[in-house]
Parts: structure tokens; C-alpha cells; sequence
């Protein structure tokens, strides 16, 4: 049986009413006289009425009704869905950073100004990069900023550069924000084994060529092997190196963007440093440069000269704003706090811990599931329903089968090269524990697959809704309620 829920409008009854607001001190005639006649309303809003009992009652059984890291394991590729520690949350909650206006005075903002200053000190320090900007707000906006500072380090220099080069395993977002920016997109083959072609790179590079933008690891959770080579193709053909570092869960500590050769890269501190993201926002998109970029970067610039922090907008080179103010300044702050409580053994750990978790998944599911790149994987794996197609079996089968197990599905269908892809990233944070009760379950439902595949087919069985028509929801969605 389905538990369906009626909605806050459904379980309306006149007259009810859940809170006590004081009398309008505001008098009648000076609303008619305040408002514009237009924007005043002739009936009172159709909000539902009922008790708070029931209004406390209807939004928490929704509240439960959803899925988070903080409920169970989410190893959704791509994404990495880390616990975030509440000491961030407790920390960005402090009244000096919670309660400042960005508007305020420098002199009386020294210290979020030095959580600033110190966080973009400690990101050029995992990067290798010689300057940040921390205003971008997600990472697709990161890769639009460091675009737009590509854009401009050619302009000076009396170039017009317009293309930038995407492999297929880059992340969707790199083509579109390249886009986005104006720029055209040239797109190269990855080998067999995921790597970059070697030879189109060559065949591709030219005058005209802005960027490389690379993905590493790539979507396909994989280390790219000719980085080197890579770089010097493009830096001799005039080109700049774009790394997107969204998941830097696997190289943070470890190796640095900078010593590789890039001249331009993006962290999303919502995915590798410990700050919590979904639904669209907010998050952070830190970029950072070499020197030879560092003057385009966006205003303000926070300063210090070694006794007092200030804001200096006077950057007549720089590409403007992004974002107002600073960027998510709580989403830095959390970022800050998680840095802090790691350090830089703790960081290494971390990604050390994200690599093995997600080995130990490829290893122990290899045989089950097909892998398409079986080898010594970076922070995730790719798996696919090859072997269970034999029996009728899509991924998507598998995906909303798990979920009848309590477990939120890999990314499944991404990267786009692998057929019927699962991306599984089970994170850092992850115990031995937890990965073995995924794991079993993985096998389980293999197991079910070769004896009986109806319920595999018809499945999810167990959550507030069955199978969805994905195409309907997609393309007419009902997103809002009409009486
Ligand atoms: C998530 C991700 C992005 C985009 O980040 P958003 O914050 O969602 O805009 C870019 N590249 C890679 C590799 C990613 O995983």
C-alpha cells in the first residue's frame, strides 16, 4: 500500500488557525495611501487554514519523507556526498560571522576579512596556485570566472583566442560554460581506456585555441595518465589549462594543479571541503591563478599589510564582479572550520580514505558488475548492468531497486561515454561497515536479477511512491498546486 499525503491545501478547514499575529498597527487609510492601488489586494491570499498541531505534524512526516547524507548512504558519483561536520555549522553560526553586514566598514569587519585572507592562503596551498577568488558560488560559476579570466589574459596580450578544447569525459557542465562565456567548443576522443587522445589533442590545438579544460580525475574516476605531456601541447600552442577540481577528493594533499602545469583551477568547497550542497545551492566555486593571471581576478581583492585587513577595488584590469560582495561568505566559513579541523595530514587523509573506500566498492562489485575501466580507480568507480542485461535489466532497474534497500542510488547514465553507467563515490567519510551492507545488497540484487527480475523491474516497492514516468516528469512537470 501506498502512503499517499494530502496537501497543506487539501487538509484545510475554514476557520482554523495556527498562530496569533498582533493587530496591524499600520492604520487603514495609510496602507491605501502607501501602497500603490495596483499591488493592493481586493481578496484576502487563499492560504490554507489549520491548527499548528497539524501544520507541525504535515511538514515534519514530509521532512522524514527525505533522503540526506545525514539519513543513509548516498554514494551519488560526481557529487561527493561527505558527512559535513556540524562543527561547521556550529562555527559559520557565531554571531561575528552570522551577524555582519558586507556592507560594513573594513576597520569593523577584521576578522570575517581574515577568515578570508586565510582561506584563500590555504586554497592557493592545496592548488599550487599563487591567487583565489573566493566569489564564484557553485562550480559551473567557477568555471565561468576562470573562463572570463582566460578571456581577458588573451585580450591583453592583442589575442583572440575563441576556442577551448573539452575531452568527452569532462564534466557537462565545462562545454556549457564555455558557452556560456562565448567561447566555441572543440571536443576530443578519449582512448579506449578513458585517457585523452594523445593525437587529436595535437590535431585539435591552434592559434585559435583559448583552454584546454580538463576534468581529473575525469567523470570516468580516473587519473589522467599524460598530464604532462598534455600541458606542454597546449602551453606551445599559446593555449591556457583549465583544471576542474570540482572533486578534489581524491588529490587533495596529495598532488597540486599548479605543480602540473595549469594556470587556472576550481574547487566547489560544497563537494571536497566539508560544506553541504543540493537543491541548487548555495556553494562555493573557488578559483585560483598563477601570478600571470592574478590581475583580472574579480574586485574587491581582500589586502593585508601585515597589520590590518582592507578591500581594494582599485583593479583596473579585472574582469568586475561575479557575485555581489565575497560569495557565499557561511558556505567559506564552513569550509574554513573544516580546513581547520583537518589540517593538512588530516586533508591527505581524507583523500586517501575516499580512494581506497571506492577501490574496495570496484573490487568487491567486479564481479557481480561489469567494469568497464577495470583498474586502479581515483575517488569513484564506474560499473554497469552489462552482465544483468541478459536478463532485461537496465541500470535504471537497478538504481530504483536499491532504493527498496534504504540506499540512495549511484549517479546512473554519466558519464555519457559508458553505456548504462553507474557511478558509485562512496566518500571518505564512509566505515568498513557501511560499505559492506552496500555492497552485500549490490550482490543481492545481482542475485535477484539472475532468478527472478520482476521485482527488479518493478521496483521501488517500498518508498512513498513507485515508479515513476521520468519522461512525463521531466518534460511537464506539475510544480504547483491549483484550487
Ligand atoms: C559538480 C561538478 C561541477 C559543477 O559544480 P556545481 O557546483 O554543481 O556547479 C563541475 N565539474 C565537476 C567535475 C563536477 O563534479
Amino acid at each position: 500500500m501506498r502512503k499517499t499525503k494530502a496537501l497543506i491545501f487539501e487538509i484545510s478547514k475554514a476557520g482554523r488557525c495556527g498562530l496569533d499575529l498582533p493587530k496591524c498597527d499600520v492604520p487603514e487609510e495609510a496602507i491605501d495611501s502607501l501602497i500603490p492601488q495596483e499591488f493592493l489586494r481586493k481578496e484576502p491570499a487563499p492560504l490554507p487554514e489549520i491548527s499548528q498541531l497539524d501544520l507541525m505534524r504535515h511538514y515534519t512526516q514530509l521532512s522524514q519523507r527525505n533522503f540526506g547524507v545525514d539519513s543513509g548512504f548516498y554514494p551519488l558519483g560526481s557529487c561527493t556526498m561527505k558527512y559535513n561536520p556540524k562543527v561547521n555549522e556550529d562555527v559559520c553560526r557565531y554571531p561575528g560571522f552570522s551577524l555582519v553586514h558586507p556592507l560594513q566598514q573594513p576597520e569593523t569587519v577584521q576578522g570575517a576579512l581574515e577568515l578570508l585572507y586565510d582561506m584563500e592562503q590555504y586554497l592557493a596551498e592545496i592548488a599550487g596556485m599563487d591567487a583565489i577568488t573566493m566569489q564564484p558560488v557553485a562550480g559551473a560559476h567557477g568555471e565561468l570566472t576562470g573562463l572570463k579570466l582566460i578571456r581577458a589574459y588573451h585580450r591583453h596580450r592583442g589575442e583572440m583566442r575563441t576556442k577551448v578544447i573539452v575531452p568527452d569525459s569532462a564534466h557537462g557542465t565545462n562545454p556549457a560554460s564555455a558557452a556560456v562565456c562565448g567561447l566555441e567548443i572543440v571536443e576530443i576522443k578519449s582512448n579506449e581506456d578513458g585517457s585523452i587522445n594523445l593525437g587529436a589533442l595535437r590535431a585539435a590545438v591552434g592559434k585559435d585555441t583559448a583552454a584546454l579544460m580538463l576534468t581529473n580525475p575525469s567523470t570516468l574516476g580516473l587519473f589522467e595518465t599524460n598530464i604532462e605531456e598534455i600541458a606542454s601541447i597546449v602551453h606551445e600552442a599559446g593555449g591556457l589549462l583549465y583544471y576542474d577540481g570540482a572533486n578534489a577528493n581524491a588529490i587533495m594533499g596529495i598532488v597540486r594543479p599548479g605543480d602540473m602545469g595549469f594556470d587556472v583551477v576550481h574547487f566547489n568547497l560544497h563537494k571536497t571541503f566539508g560544506t553541504p550542497h543540493g537543491g541548487g545551492g548555495p556553494g562555493a566555486g573557488a578559483v585560483g591563478v598563477k601570478s600571470s593571471l592574478a590581475s583580472y581576478l574579480p574586485t574587491p581583492i581582500i589586502t593585508f599589510d601585515g597589520s590590518k585587513y582592507d578591500l581594494d577595488y582599485n583593479r583596473p584590469e579585472s574582469i568586475g564582479k561575479v557575485h555581489s560582495f565575497y560569495g557565499n561568505f557561511g558556505v567559506i566559513v564552513r569550509g574554513y572550520a573544516y580546513i581547520r579541523a583537518l589540517g593538512p595530514d588530516g586533508l591527505r587523509q581524507a583523500s586517501e580514505d575516499a580512494v581506497m573506500n571506492a577501490n574496495y566498492c570496484l573490487s568487491q562489485l567486479k564481479e557481480q558488475y561489469h567494469a568497464p575501466f577495470d583498474r586502479f580507480c581515483m575517488h569513484e568507480c564506474i560499473l554497469n548492468s552489462k552482465k544483468q542485461a541478459q536478463y532485461g535489466i537496465h541500470t535504471l532497474d537497478l538504481a530504483k531497486r536499491l532504493l527498496d534497500y534504504g540506499y540512495h542510488p549511484p549517479t546512473i547514465y554519466f558519464p555519457m561515454i559508458v553505456e548504462e553507467a553507474m557511478m558509485i563515490e562512496p566518500t571518505d567519510t564512509e566505515s568498513k561497515e557501511t560499505l559492506d551492507a552496500f555492497i552485500d545488497v549490490m550482490i543481492k540484487i545481482a542475485q535477484e536479477a539472475e532468478s527472478d527480475a520482476t521485482e527488479i523491474k518493478s521496483a521501488p516497492h517500498t518508498t512513498v511512491v513507485g515508479r515513476l514516468d521520468e519522461t512525463l516528469a521531466a518534460r511537464k512537470p506539475v510544480l504547483r498546486w491549483k484550487a
